[in-house]
């Protein structure tokens, strides 16, 4: 039997290592763009210079694990083709392709790799007192103007958004706010219009839906609000946001022969969260396991408990989440919430190398 995984990250790698590890006579190829694997939950540390997000693939994956390096162009009839002209046959298929980011043009997405690498750049770049606008009041774009203001604090910092920490409790949110205000992060509460680039590429004037422009030398955009086509592109059922719509045993509705894990899966109240794709990526290689030993599967379930986010190296927050991911009162902040996060991240990557990773049952 060969299983074709296609994307090594947090889901993708996590499912290789569980099948490599159980299916002694199957043979486990993953494809993905680079040699490396990325922790995107500390793209903004690689932004920032306060941290690498990137480990050699081959310290991630058992061994026995074919890579090939490079993209899944399509999804075929038991098979896939690849950028390079090649194809390779697969038996099961594990789709975990991530999410992407759509910036509008003139700002630097933060999201992805090759956006962090951008940013780094024009990041050492900036002289003294230069303006940086980060789009995005998520999770995503409070820990990038952080992280950049904590490294930088001779540059003028500003999130642009039209919510700020929209996921966490009032007393959270306020926590943040205070936060933000004590590392001199100003807070605009708006909605972007455009971008008015004056001459520099990545610069200009962001434009607000109140028509107010914001001069800015560089502009990251911190949102993360879409998926690769390539399920879309193969044919698969995907729902609006181009999400894979798979059944309760995470296979996609269109083809049962392959699982669709991570932020490209369509998962009723799933987040975008390596929270969400580690669980799902060793639930799918748990269910592949099972059935080809010929015995009883169980649908997937999984219950959240907190929502971290890091503040710079030395401050961050844990907010408590009930089973659905909504918000409780408690939260933990300031060192002890940095310590948290920390964990966290280094959980996540524990889980995806040792296939080695526990989690919560869904909301009753
Ligand atoms: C700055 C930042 C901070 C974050 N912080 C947190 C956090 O604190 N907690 C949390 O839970 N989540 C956090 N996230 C979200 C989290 O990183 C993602 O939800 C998670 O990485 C999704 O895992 P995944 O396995 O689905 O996809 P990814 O980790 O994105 O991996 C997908 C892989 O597939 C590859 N790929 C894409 N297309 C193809 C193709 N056609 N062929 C082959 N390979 C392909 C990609 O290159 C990548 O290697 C953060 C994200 C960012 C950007």
């Amino acid at each position: 039997m060969r299983v074709v995984v296609v994307g090594a990250g947090y889901a993708g790698t996590i499912a290789a290592n569980r099948l490599a590890k159980k299916l002694d006579d199957a043979q486990i190829i993953v494809v993905n763009p680079r040699a490396e694997f990325v922790e995107r939950v500390r793209l903004h540390q690689q932004i920032a210079g306060s941290g690498s997000a990137t480990t050699p693939l081959a310290d991630m994956l058992c061994e026995g694990i074919d890579v090939h390096v490079g993209s899944v162009d399509k999804i075929g009839d038991g098979e896939v083709s690849l950028d390079d002209g090649t194809s390779l046959g697969f038996d099961h298929l594990i789709v975990a392709v991530g999410s992407t980011v759509t910036p509008l043009p003139g700002a630097v997405a933060v999201g992805t790799f090759e956006g962090a690498q951008l940013a780094r750049a024009r990041l050492l770049d900036l002289p003294a007192d230069a303006v940086v606008t980060v789009i995005g009041g998520g999770p995503t774009g409070i820990e990038t103007a952080t992280e950049i203001a904590e490294a930088r604090p001779d540059l003028q910092i500003r999130i642009v958004a039209a919510t700020l920490a929209a996921t966490l409790s009032p007393g959270a949110q306020r926590r943040v706010r205070a936060d933000l205000e004590q590392m001199n992060i100003q807070v605009v509460e708006d909605v972007v219009r455009e971008i008015r680039t004056a001459g520099t590429s990545f610069g200009g004037a962001v434009v607000l839906q109140s028509g107010v422009e914001v001069p800015s030398d560089l502009v990251l955009w911190a949102i993360v609000a879409s998926v690769p086509e390539l399920a879309a592109r193969s044919g698969l059922q995907v729902d609006t946001h181009g999400r894979a719509v798979v059944d309760e045993h995470l296979r996609s509705v269109t083809d049962p022969r392959i699982f669709v894990v991570g932020d490209c899966a369509a998962v009723p109240g799933a987040r975008f969260a390596c929270a969400t794709a580690t669980p799902q990526g060793a639930h799918a290689a748990k269910t592949l396991i099972r059935m080809t030993k010929g015995r009883s599967i169980k649908g997937f379930s999984m219950g959240y408990a907190g929502q971290a986010l890091s503040l710079g190296r030395r401050k961050g927050l844990l907010q408590a989440c009930r089973r659905d991911d909504t918000p409780r009162r408690i939260f933990i902040s300031g060192r002890i919430g940095a310590m948290s996060k920390e964990s966290i991240n280094r959980y996540a990557k524990y889980g995806s190398r040792t296939a080695n990773y526990a989690w919560l049952p869904g909301p009753r």
